[in-house]
């Protein structure tokens, strides 16, 4: 069966596929009409199913939530400075073992502060980045 709908009235018509092409009268109305053919019907319904979804997410997605490079830069080196401080943790901790006193512990838990505050700088940047895109976007 063929379902359309009457283009006088509207009232919702369901013809046999074997009418598809052929002219018709609503018995509704009277209005006369062709049948439309199966295949051109579907398209038509496809067309409008899909572009509802995507015009709907695109303007979400797009100016709010993608990271520039600059973000995800400073984001990364944050990151290596947390490594880079655990590692001169245990480094001092290991050359203290090696008796040569405890200056390298010292050492190492300093540069390890230094490095924690760097990547809290880093990350705090790499937030006021994301903020300025954020007040850039809007209009
Ligand atoms: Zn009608």
């Amino acid at each position: 069966m063929i379902d359309f709908v009457c283009p006088r009235c509207a009232e919702p018509l369901s013809v046999p596929e074997s009418q598809a092409g052929e002219p018709d009268t609503c018995p509704d109305c009277g209005h006369k009409l062709t049948v439309p053919l199966p295949d051109s019907f579907d398209s038509s319904v496809e067309e409008h199913a899909p572009v509802v979804p995507v015009t709907m997410t695109r303007p979400r997605a797009e100016p709010g939530q993608k990271k520039t490079g600059a973000e995800n830069t400073l984001e990364t080196m944050a990151s290596l400075c947390v490594i880079f401080a655990v590692l001169s943790v245990i480094g001092g901790i290991l050359f203290s073992l090696d008796a040569r006193g405890p200056v390298w512990i010292i050492m190492g838990v300093a540069s390890a502060i230094g490095l924690v505050m760097t990547a809290a700088l880093l990350n705090a940047a790499a937030q006021a980045l994301g903020y300025l895109r954020i007040i850039a976007a809007k209009p």
